[in-house]
């Protein structure tokens, strides 16, 4: 990390008179800019995120470009930040060599509300969706659709088209770099000094080597932001928007901004993965964290109560809090038969992450298996990239998926079983609780046909 330092005193100036400029641009992002981290790099090309907030500069290279146009890209950045490109990218199931397609489609979603609210720098040298053939005012993952579309179009001719690549702060780049080459560019390769382009990870795009590990502050200076500071800010930044909008009109605030923010203050629609986590919750036996058999003895002497299914088994029991971190495990069953469509097998892939998110488990404690008439692959959940392989394709028995978890020698908490529905089903009740997650449902008939012994939850792409 020798390549990181504190910015300088002077440094610092030139970043708070950027920060004031970009204030008296949209004077909503305050929380957020001065959320960020400042940190000095010849690593990035101009500026770069992370997911805690940490700002990567190139002072050397971006003071000479200007007072705007740093100001402009600090907007940029924390554009990324608001809409949490990262984390969004982890749910639509973005691949690792997709980082830089999906970089330049959370710059193509964010530019054209940055240029409508007066970015005239950016408005000039910035990527917009234009380039692809598109329309301003989609949605990154509209734009990712298009990115991957046209890239494996460009797989297929003998010469593929240049396309542009992206540049840092969403700077337009003429490098002729493919979108998701993958090339190294200064990213995770090691030894390569060419500073980045692009925004890191912070925006879901390539991480850049130089970046801070979350638990590395640069000696106190540079600390990750937490999962509570980042929330606080961006609800104090929906807030600030919201009475920007009272004050000055709706129309004072770009409507991908605006959107957004609706999106932070509203509760979302399904909160599927709190049913699924309530209902892990409520069924399944809590473990110590040590080993399985001995949680039963030591929460005895420590347990508020018990937990009862209808028929008055012991299912768990509720420990006094502060002793023993419940760390439930799911064994996770990925429909893999031929009625799956693409699209219905990465909305399935995208709930193994966001259970992994929502319940903090992976590894042993998350297993995934494909299945179609039969377990085809069962792997640890170690990240997005451990469910890329697809095995199976044939036909349909999500029965199967019942008995192997009733055969495994450690049995999970629950078992999850993401199908269109499709499938027949056992009527027996089975031994270990099963969430059946319907995916993309195209007709009552399966939702009707999913036995009542069964937890049923619905989950459906939202574009
Ligand atoms: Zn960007």
């Amino acid at each position: 990390m020798s390549n990181l330092t504190t910015p300088t005193a002077e440094q610092m100036l030139h970043f708070q008179a950027w920060r004031a400029d970009a204030l008296q641009i949209m004077p909503y992002m305050a929380s957020i800019a001065f959320s960020l981290r400042p940190v000095n790099t010849t690593m990035v090309d101009t500026f770069a995120v992370d997911p805690g907030h940490r700002l990567y500069i190139n002072f050397e290279n971006t003071i000479s470009k200007g007072k705007r146009f740093c100001a402009e890209g600090l907007l940029h950045e924390c554009s990324h930040l608001l809409a949490e490109h990262a984390m969004l990218a982890e749910t639509g199931g973005v691949k690792d060599d997709e980082r830089k397609a999906w970089n330049m489609a959370g710059d193509f979603a964010i530019n054209d509300d940055l240029r409508d609210a007066g970015c005239d720098a950016l408005a000039a040298h910035g990527v917009f969706a234009k380039i692809i053939g598109e329309d301003d005012y989609k949605s990154p993952l509209y734009y990712m659709d298009v990115l991957r579309r046209l890239q494996k179009a460009a797989k297929n001719k003998p010469k593929p088209q240049p396309q542009p690549g992206e540049g840092g702060a969403g700077e337009q780049d003429d490098s002729g770099d493919q979108p998701d080459d993958g090339g190294d560019g200064g990213g995770e390769s090691g030894q390569d000094q060419t500073p980045m382009r692009g925004c890191g990870s912070g925006a879901g795009g390539q991480k850049g080597n130089f970046e801070l590990d979350d638990d590395d502050s640069l000696g106190g200076k540079a600390e990750a932001a937490s999962g509570v500071e980042k929330n606080l800010v961006r609800i104090a930044a929906a807030s600030a928007v919201r009475q920007h909008q009272e004050q000055k009109g709706i129309g004072s605030v770009p409507g991908g901004i605006a959107e957004i923010v609706d999106r932070i203050l509203t509760p979302t629609k399904t909160p599927w993965e709190r049913v699924l986590a309530s209902y892990v919750r409520r069924c399944v036996a809590y473990k110590s964290g040590h080993h399985d058999t001995s949680y039963q003895r030591r929460n005895r002497r420590r347990m508020n109560e018990e937990m009862c299914d209808r028929a008055g088994n012991v299912l768990g029991r509720v420990i006094a809090p502060g002793y023993i971190k419940p760390i439930p495990s799911l064994h996770f069953y990925r429909d893999t038969s031929g009625t799956m469509s693409e699209n219905d097998m990465s909305l399935a892939s995208s709930q193994v992450i966001a259970i992994a998110r929502k319940l903090g488990i992976r590894g042993n404690d998350l297993m995934v298996s494909d299945i179609d008439t039969d377990v085809a692959h069962t792997r640890k959940f170690t990240g997005a990239a451990s469910l890329d392989e697809v095995h199976g394709r044939g036909g349909t028995d999500m029965g199967r998926a019942i008995e192997h978890a009733c055969d495994l020698r450690r049995k999970p908490s629950a078992i999850v079983i993401a199908t269109d529905g499709e499938t027949g089903w056992p009527q027996e009740p089975p031994s270990v609780p099963v969430i059946v997650l319907l995916v993309n449902l195209r007709s009552d008939f399966w939702r009707e046909n999913v036995p009542a012994w069964a937890h049923v939850v619905e989950v459906e792409n939202h574009e």
